[in-house]
């Protein structure tokens, strides 16, 4: 049930606070203006996250701790672990339905329910995390995103992103194709069609039954984010094999999903807010993996003696070609994935061309 409460002549210094802590104003009003309320809100935000869980979940409690701050208070939005209120894959429902305002999430979670929901988030060989938030704010991505969340009573944000992850944990070592068949690996999206192409069996858990199914030997590989999460997960004392790159998840993007009624009833210049505060947590996400993943990895080859590993170039090149015909697959069957997918494509060659001689020309002269 949404809480609301009026408090009348409060609001126009704090909308001023706000705004001056994001950086932004609201269109056409000077001071506080016409589009000022002094309506205070209080949202819920649900996630798929454990509560405080770092990058994911410290990233959903700094959205809604900067949006509180930068709305002076007018939008308070109190945060919930998975399964505080709703499990971790529910979220997208209960945003969609109003029981809670907002959500925190990854929208290939969602494929079951929209085809195209995965190009959103991480699609397997495609686009890193530079390269989403082009796609997504500059090059149309955004647009389809909107329009496609939309059928669903939702506005997404891009509100996070960890980065190129890891291939995953496994078991026993991985030296050709023949160590996937059979292999039931805990990998969400369309990353893990790929694997079932290659004759793994795919299934999705939330990252916090990860650990307990690896350890008791449920599953037999898994992949998560990276070393500063899978640390944190203790996923080195379930599997000792850690092997790179995370060619199913490049650079994915994480969502802040907004009940489209919700939102639309805002005044304008909390919608800037709501905006203004999901790209700021969309870069410090990053700015926390980028910092963090190295440190934690030397502890995991030093202190706990994982065997890090690259995945055989076979492998690799087998993963590559099903994920091509995934993708065109999943186009072929779903008119919004398919303009997803061509849209990602064609921002994808762009891209491409200008990193060669950019990033990867760079990265090459480094030493
Ligand atoms: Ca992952």
């Amino acid at each position: 049930m949404k809480r609301r409460e009026l408090l009348r002549g409060a609001g126009l210094a704090a909308v001023a606070t706000g705004l001056a802590a994001c950086g932004a104003r609201p269109e056409g009003a000077a001071d506080g203006g016409p589009t000022a309320s002094t309506e205070r809100l209080q949202w819920k935000m649900v996630t798929s996250w454990p509560t405080n869980f770092p990058g994911l979940g410290t990233g959903a409690a700094k959205l809604a701790a900067m949006i509180t701050a930068a709305s002076g208070g007018r939008l308070t939005v109190k945060v919930y672990g998975a399964g505080e209120l709703v499990p971790a894959f529910e979220v997208f429902d209960a945003v969609g339905r109003g029981t809670a305002e907002m959500g925190h999430s990854a929208s290939y979670y969602w494929k079951g329910k929209a085809a195209a929901a995965p190009f959103f988030c991480a699609v397997p060989f495609g686009l890193n995390a530079q390269e989403m938030n082009g796609w997504l704010y500059e090059g149309g991505g955004l647009e389809i995103w909107r329009e496609l969340y939309a059928h669903f009573g939702l506005v997404p944000f891009p509100a996070g992103n960890t980065g190129v992850q890891m291939a995953g944990w496994f078991r026993k070592p991985v030296e050709s194709l023949a160590d996937l068949q059979g292999l039931k690996m805990r990998i969400p999206g369309l990353g893990g069609e790929v694997m079932a192409r290659v004759g793994a069996t795919p299934v999705n858990l939330p990252g916090a039954e990860i650990f307990s199914s690896l350890q008791t030997g449920a599953i037999d590989a898994a992949e998560w984010v990276g070393p500063y999460n899978d640390l944190a997960f203790g996923l080195h004392r379930a599997a000792k094999y850690c092997y790179y790159p995370g060619w199913q998840e490049p650079g994915p993007t994480l969502e802040c999903m907004v009940n489209k009624a919700a939102f639309d009833a805002l005044p304008q210049d909390l919608r800037d807010i709501v905006d203004a505060c999901c790209r700021a947590v969309n870069d410090a996400m990053l700015a926390e993996y980028t910092a963090r993943n190295q440190q934690a990895l030397d502890r995991l080859v030093r202190e706990h003696d994982v065997e890090l590993r690259q995945l055989p170039d076979d492998v690799l090149l087998a993963l590559r070609r099903a994920s091509d015909k995934v993708l065109e697959e999943t186009a072929a069957a779903d008119p919004m994935a398919r303009r997803a997918l061509d849209s990602m494509r064609a921002f994808q060659a762009q891209a491409k061309a200008w990193h060669a001689v950019s990033e990867e020309a760079y990265y090459a002269t480094r030493g």
